[in-house]
């Protein structure tokens, strides 16, 4: 008995229209196409939706500076990103833009049902502006002092150095990061969600059975403690974006109109592919709907998004999955050690289902982060999929064509029974299904009952799983040809018979693997099916290729050499120095004078002590002599340094700055270090220099 098919719409978060596809990315567009190959050959009408994130400052900005209008900077950007996607074999059945008629027509009407619900509250509300650009400044676009332990070009939301987070007000000696100008306090109205009326609705929905990952909902539980506060939905020109209606310099803030994009790629996708909207949104719909997204953005996809759907009359999601960031050999990205490896780079150097096969590898149904370890990933596919998927076939399929015709043989009767031990232990309640095809039959039936369990895992987002036992029904097979060693039996005319039915079920027990490895490797399934005449369909896998006539092996897939990976790495690096050149200007602190200056007190000191401190991620205690003084000292450099590396080496500190009281104990000065996005880096002076010398 079959199900009736699943109706389903999986979305991959929009991305930001300001820049290049990289292997970041690329986990959570992988793992939702993988997904939804696998349900669309399960037979369910699966749509994938995807797009870009259009609107923001960032974009406005970037789009200033390379001298285009934003509408022009996102389509070209756009046509970039979808180009990068589908190189990666990335089956979109729509790819769209927030920026779009469609979009900007049904965030009016969102709008309204929520201005009707009562759910709009105007407030007017003081922020930082611009006078020389003569805009509002978002957080990120405002510098300072942290207001907390003084450390110098901060954020205007948080303290990377101490981790204080605070209102871009508090800031000392507040910047635009735009022009360097120092910012204003300008009053300005603002429209707000009203996010608090839907606490509790939210709370059920979010632990209501299968919505979120446990993990996940636990961590929200920290935003319902905290209790939820009105959300700022409007943004003053000049913004690119959509304007509010009814207004004329107000405009809907980004992360208001991006979610709705989901709905209005799906409404333009339905005009195409004549499929009915309503049945997919209307607020009681039966089909599914599941969001792929990263941990950053939970917040708002499992509280705004849901609450916006409940007061305009949606269907909310059927569930969010939530995934892991990408580390690359144990680490963050970084340009400078190549390790942030855009899209196309990767292209350029390496096949698609490389990455494909080594991300499903890694993914699980838990939002842990995976690592690409650029040793292991060689290692791993050369071994997975040359050394024992594709070398199944192409240990029986030279034998079919030579010897045999290309033809398959009728059964496997001759080979009476499979000569291996089970390498899977089965539980003793489950039934083994009875032989079909005689002798070699059973071997063939188990290949062909795995398929449940990887279904299932494909299914849960257990894609390590699924490979895991994909992977051990590949040893099984090798293990088979390896004891019949069909070579010999090829060479004795009385074993014939007997070498045609191993290599027929040898390339039967192939083709079930490459069922359900399609979801994972489209292209080289693609090659699969007309090397075996066959359309590789997942519920026909019981049904094995028999008395037919196949096509001769070709090349499935090459094996990596270690050179290509290298010249990857080398080539990321080079695209960091174009990067470079292209970057803007700093926005400089204003001009001081040398008295400013002399005011600050440096010297040279010697580390003579550093430990962890307890409860505190981000800092080291230092104790740092100054030449017959000890001074003790709390740095935020615990990420870029261990303890043990600092002892000895000679760094320069703030020697007159006041004593600063900290949670963990008073820190009495501050040594310099320089920071970027990749680390914090301490100054050092060159050789020669004494504790206590002075720094001018
Ligand atoms: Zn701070």
């Amino acid at each position: 008995m079959s199900k009736p098919p699943r109706k389903i719409i999986a979305t991959s978060a929009l991305i930001y229209a300001n820049g290049s596809v990289h292997l970041g990315h690329l986990v959570e567009y992988l793992q939702t196409d993988m997904w939804v190959r696998y349900q669309r050959a399960r037979g369910n009408e699966c749509y994938y939706i995807c797009g870009n994130d259009a609107h923001g400052t960032p974009i406005m900005l970037q789009a200033e500076k390379h001298g285009m209008e934003p509408e022009q900077f996102i389509k070209k950007i756009g046509a970039e990103q979808l180009a990068s996607f589908k190189a990666f074999e990335i089956s979109f059945d729509h790819f769209s833009t927030t920026h779009s008629d469609v979009n900007r027509e049904l965030v009016a009407a969102v709008y309204q049902a929520l201005q009707k619900n009562g759910d709009i509250k105007s407030k007017v509300i003081k922020q930082l502006f611009d006078p020389e650009k003569q805009m509002f400044l978002p957080d990120r676009f405002i510098k300072g002092e942290c207001p907390k332990c003084g450390s110098a070009d901060q954020y205007g939301d948080n303290c990377e150095k101490c981790g204080a987070t605070y209102a871009p007000t508090d800031l000392k000696h507040p910047r635009s990061a735009i022009s360097g100008a120092t910012p204003i306090e300008r009053e300005s109205e603002h429209f707000f969600f009203d996010l608090p009326k839907y606490h509790e609705k939210l709370a059920e929905w979010t632990r209501s059975t299968g919505r979120l990952q446990t993990e996940v909902a636990n961590k929200l539980d920290e935003w319902f403690d905290s209790g939820l506060q009105p959300w700022d939905i409007s943004r003053d020109a000049p913004y690119f974006g959509f304007k509010i209606p009814n207004t004329t310099d107000k405009y809907f803030y980004v992360w208001l109109d991006a979610p709705i994009g989901y709905i209005s790629a799906f409404k333009e996708c339905c005009k195409t592919q004549k499929i009915n909207f309503e049945e997919f949104w209307q607020a009681d719909s039966q089909t599914e709907l599941y969001h792929f997204i990263g941990k950053d953005i939970v917040y708002f996809h499992a509280l705004f998004w849901p609450a916006m759907l409940m007061s305009a009359n949606y269907r909310t999601p059927t569930a969010i999955k939530v995934h892991g960031m990408l580390t690359v050999d144990g680490q963050k990205m970084s340009k400078s050690r190549g390790t942030f490896i855009k899209a196309d780079t990767y292209l350029a150097h390496l096949n698609p289902e490389y990455l494909r096969y080594y991300y499903a590898a890694k993914l699980t149904s838990q939002p842990t982060d995976i690592d690409l370890n650029l040793g292991d990933f060689r290692l791993r596919v050369n071994s997975d999929l040359v050394g024992k998927v594709v070398n199944i076939a192409s240990r029986c399929a030279g034998f079919i064509s030579k010897n045999f015709g290309g033809k398959l043989a009728l059964n496997f009767q001759t080979i009476e029974k499979s000569p291996l031990p089970p390498l899977f232990q089965r539980g003793e309640s489950e039934e083994i299904p009875p032989l079909k095809k005689g002798g070699g039959g059973d071997l063939y039936n188990e290949f062909a009952t795995a398929g449940d369990a990887i279904a299932e895992h494909y299914e849960n987002l257990d894609f390590a799983r699924a490979v895991r036992e994909i992977m051990l029904l590949a040893d099984k097979a090798n293990q088979f040809i390896d004891a019949e060693k069909p070579w010999q039996l090829i060479k004795d005319p009385t074993q014939h018979a007997r070498a045609h039915e191993v290599c027929t079920l040898g390339l039967n027990l192939f083709r079930i693997l490459m069922i359900y490895l399609q979801p994972i490797l489209p292209s080289m399934a693609a090659k699969v099916r007309v090397f075996l005449n066959d359309e590789l369909i997942w519920d026909q896998r019981d049904q094995p290729l028999l008395d037919k006539v196949i096509n001769p092996f070709e090349a499935l897939m090459q094996r990596i050499e270690e050179t290509q990976v290298i010249a990857m790495v080398e080539a990321s690096k080079t695209d960091l120095q174009v990067a470079e050149a292209d970057k803007p200007k700093l926005a400089l602190a204003p001009t001081i004078n040398i008295d400013d200056f002399q005011k600050i007190d440096l010297r040279v000191a010697k580390i003579i002590a550093a430990t962890y401190v307890e409860g505190a991620e981000k800092l080291l205690q230092l104790s740092l002599d100054l030449g017959g003084e000890t001074r003790k000292v709390f740095s935020g450099i615990r990420a870029s340094y261990s303890p043990q590396d600092l002892v000895g080496k000679l760094t320069v500190m703030v020697a007159n700055l006041a004593p600063r009281k900290m949670r963990f104990g008073v820190s009495e000065g501050m040594v310099l270090a320089a920071s970027n996005g990749e680390g914090i880096y301490l100054l050092n002076p060159d050789s020669g220099a004494k504790p206590g010398d002075r720094v001018s």
